[in-house]
This record gives structure tokens, C-alpha cells and sequence, in this order.
């Protein structure tokens, strides 16, 4: 079985308890405009090109089977519609300008390559956090790795956007330890303009998962101008809701520019900055319902 990932990042301290290693999945089904993983979004393996490092050698264009890179000013121009992700140009790159989002990992191999860290999920109660582009959109795959490590004894996180059929959430629950779990808005229609669809299902998903035993703690990305309006809504919401054990409220950062850039993706990041203190509102108007809500700037 196979499964096409973004990236793995180990000693990750902000995906769930202990150190953990987090495995982003490519492919996602909302497109939220502040989103800080681009090479996430598209569900096959893609290029990432950075011009400042390249120095113009061509290597790339000779390397490529497809022929789908071109020099135009001295700089090599991928063609994306040709362009099958193989990543062989990336190998022969001498300045490292070539990136490769979305490698093709074998289950066996990346069980093999995450048990690595054992002893370290071990000794600081972490383990392995699933995110993304949104994990559960390869759903076969998500469900067979969290399976294979929970048979090896190691926790295993879901971090989630919630835009899938709820019978995924199913399949995964008896391996998963915490779902990590993004709420944007509760009004359908920010929802959309900030994400391109609304979230009847992921509301509904959430609902599930708290009403059925499982530990959840919800991720509020606040970004002011698109969901600052939602904090009351979001915290009615889910004071009713059993089994969540934090709300942390996320501070907004345009870190992610040079990304766009490298995919030729339109870039868009809103023009906002947010600092640790920005966040205190939010955090508070969900602390007055009753909500363990904590400044995801400051507090963890
Ligand atoms: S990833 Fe493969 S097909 Fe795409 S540009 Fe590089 S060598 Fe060519
Ligand atoms: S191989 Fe790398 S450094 Fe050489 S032209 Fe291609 S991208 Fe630039």
C-alpha cells in the first residue's frame, strides 16, 4: 500500500503531547486562504522550486525524462501539466533549489522509518501526530499507518480538518489517541469564503467523535479580518460538546510566502499581522463559556 506525503518533521513540539513526528499527508480538501502548507493542498507530488538558491546550471533540464523543464533567462521553467513528480531532477539540483513535495512512501518503509524515534515517543510520552494537507483524504492509507503503530505501542494523533465522511473517523478511532481537530467557523457562510466550503460535515464529525469517547482538542486558527467574528459562536458551540480537553487559539503568520512562489501558486495569505497579545480576546471570550482555552503564542 502506498501513500503520497508532504514531508516529515521529527521533534515536533507543537503537534500534541511529548516529542512526536509528524507526518504531513498531501492533499487537502479545503483551500483556506491563511493556509501555512501550500505543498499540502494538491493531492500529487509537485515540485517546489526556490530561485534564490538556483544558479542557473541547467542540470535540471537534462535530468528530466518528460522534458518538462525549459530554460527562459537563465532560470529553468517547470511545466507542470507535463511534470509527473518523479523528483529526478531534484537529485541532480547542485545549489538544492528543487524540492521535492510528495514522495510515494511504501506503508512497510514509513512504519519502518517512524519506529526509528521510538525510544524518544517513549521516554517523553509522544509519538506520531498524522496531519497534512488533511490526513484523512488518503484514507486507506491514514487508516493502515495508525493502525500499524498502535500495534507497535506508539500513540498515534490525528490532526484534522474534518472534511470527510464521517465513516473515516470510524475506521481510525480505535488507533488514534487525540484528534487535533480545526474549527474555523461555525457560520456556513465564513466558513466558505475562508475555506471554499462549508462545514455542515465537520461540525457533525466533531459532534461524533465528543458524543462517542474520544479525547479531542480543537485548533482555532484566528485570523482577524476573515474568523475573528466567531469566537462567540465558536464558543457556544462547543460548551455543549463532551471530551474536549483544550481549545487552543492559533495566532495567524504569513511565514509561508516563499512557498506560494515556489509551487506558482497565487499567494493567498492575508495582509494581517497577529501578535501573542492579539490572541487574549479570543482566548477569554471562550474561557467566559466555560472552555479550557489557552493563547497558542504564549501557552501550550
Ligand atoms: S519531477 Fe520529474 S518530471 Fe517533474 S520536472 Fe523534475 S524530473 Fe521532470
Ligand atoms: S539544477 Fe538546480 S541550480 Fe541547476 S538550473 Fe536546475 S534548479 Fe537551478
Amino acid at each position: 500500500m502506498e501513500g503520497i506525503i508532504a514531508g516529515i518533521k521529527r521533534s515536533a513540539v507543537h503537534d500534541g503531547n511529548g516529542l512526536r513526528t509528524t507526518v504531513f499527508f498531501k492533499g487537502c480538501p479545503l483551500k483556506c486562504v491563511w493556509c501555512h502548507n501550500p505543498e499540502g493542498i494538491g493531492f500529487k507530488p509537485e515540485i517546489g522550486f526556490y530561485k534564490e538558491k538556483c544558479m542557473g546550471c541547467g542540470s535540471c533540464v537534462t535530468s528530466c525524462k518528460r522534458n518538462a523543464i525549459t530554460m527562459e533567462n537563465g532560470k529553468p521553467v517547470t511545466n507542470r501539466i507535463l511534470c509527473d513528480g518523479c523528483m529526478d531532477c531534484t537529485e541532480y539540483c547542485p545549489g538544492d533549489a528543487r524540492q521535492a513535495y510528495g514522495i510515494r512512501w511504501q506503508l512497510d518503509a514509513l512504519v519502518k522509518k517512524l519506529l526509528q524515534d521510538k525510544a524518544f515517543f517513549q521516554n517523553s510520552n509522544g509519538g506520531v501526530t498524522l496531519s497534512g494537507g488533511e490526513c484523512l483524504a488518503q484514507p486507506e492509507f491514514a487508516v493502515a499507518l495508525a493502525k500499524a503503530l498502535y500495534e507497535e505501542g506508539i500513540s498515534v494523533d490525528i490532526d484534522t480538518c474534518g472534511a470527510v465522511k464521517q465513516d473515516i473517523f470510524r475506521k481510525i478511532a480505535p488507533y488514534a489517541d487525540t484528534f487535533l481537530y480545526d474549527i474555523k467557523a461555525i457560520d456556513p457562510l465564513v466558513h466558505k469564503h475562508c475555506t471554499g466550503r462549508d462545514n455542515e460535515q465537520i461540525l457533525e464529525n466533531l459532534r461524533y467523535l465528543c458524543q462517542n469517547g474520544h479525547r479531542v482538542e480543537i485548533r482555532y486558527p484566528y485570523v482577524p479580518g476573515w474568523n475573528d467574528g466567531e469566537c462567540e459562536a465558536i464558543g457556544k458551540f462547543l460548551a455543549k460538546l463532551p471530551g474536549i480537553t483544550k481549545v487552543k487559539v492559533l495566532g495567524y503568520h504569513n511565514f509561508a510566502d516563499g512557498k506560494y512562489d515556489a509551487l506558482d501558486l497565487p499567494n493567498t495569505l492575508p495582509d494581517v499581522k497577529v501578535l501573542a497579545q492579539d490572541l487574549n480576546r479570543p482566548v477569554s471570550i471562550l474561557r467566559s463559556f466555560g472552555i479550557n482555552a489557552v493563547n497558542g503564542m504564549l501557552d501550550d
